[in-house]
């Protein structure tokens, strides 16, 4: 059975605390009116928010992630956050190897890795990003080059209940561009396969959609076959469109 669908916000660098209060208690109050969205809902806020949003999203039932996580679990990492703080802070999920981290903090697949891994550790759910640069995807190689990815970047020890994959174009990020659905379902469907032969409950974990996702093109993206939900960026800032991608589950 297909697992349910994760709805997930990546607010990025966004929202001062009194925004970003109010948009989880609006999304609190769309959760527990009628009708109820058929998949669960993380807001991904910055660090700085987290303190503040952990007991609202608690009393909402919306799941609270965080961005990214360092490898380490303490240590002499000024301005680094580690995994065990951020489930200290009340969130259930992070969110590794971004295409931003990656691309502008040089992160590469071995630093995911240890980033998931030091999550998996703290007791969080690890979302790992991967996803083809346009000329990637131009060569012709892009399942390639995504699977490869993936597979140097799945922390040791994860199941579908510690591990959640999102498959974010690079060029599709932010953009207002996405790949035809053919396209997602074949990169799915690879993604999927690849997961198959590592672990052994790969058919329950869920592969998230990312990049340019809206109220307008989530039906569509989300009934593609192996698609068990959507990371969203900038349409997660504004309630009403959050709200209409997760009412489109
Ligand atoms: C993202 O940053 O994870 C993302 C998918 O952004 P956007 O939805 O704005 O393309």
């Amino acid at each position: 059975m297909a697992p349910r669908k994760l709805i997930a916000g990546n607010w990025k660098m966004n929202l001062l605390k009194a925004e970003g209060e109010a948009l989880v208690r609006a999304l609190g109050g769309s959760l527990s009116g009628t009708p109820k969205p058929a998949c669960d809902v993380l807001v991904c806020p910055p660090f700085t928010l987290l303190g503040a949003l952990a007991p609202l999203c608690r009393e909402t039932g919306l799941a609270l992630g965080a961005q990214d996580c360092h490898a380490k679990s303490s240590g002499a990492f000024t301005g680094d956050v580690a995994a065990p703080m951020l489930a200290d802070a009340g969130c259930s999920h992070v969110i590794v190897g971004h295409s931003e981290r990656r691309s502008l903090h040089g992160e590469d697949n071995a630093t995911v890795k240890a980033k998931a891994e030091a999550a998996l550790a703290a007791g969080l759910v690890a979302i790992v990003c991967v996803g083809e640069t346009e000329a990637e995807r131009d060569s012709g190689k892009a399942e390639e080059i995504v699977v490869a990815q993936l597979l140097a970047s799945l922390p040791q020890g994860a199941s579908a209940k510690t591990l959640v994959v999102a498959y974010e174009p690079v060029w599709a990020i932010g953009t207002g561009r996405t790949p035809t659905v053919e396209q997602v379902a074949d990169m799915h469907a690879a993604l999927r396969k690849a997961l198959g032969g590592v672990l052994s409950d790969a058919a329950g974990l869920r592969l998230l959609y990312g990049g340019s996702v809206k109220p307008g093109n989530a039906a569509e993206l989300l009934a593609v076959a192996n698609v068990d939900g959507a990371l969203v960026g900038g349409a997660s800032l504004s309630h009403g469109d959050f709200w209409a991608i997760c009412q489109s589950c």
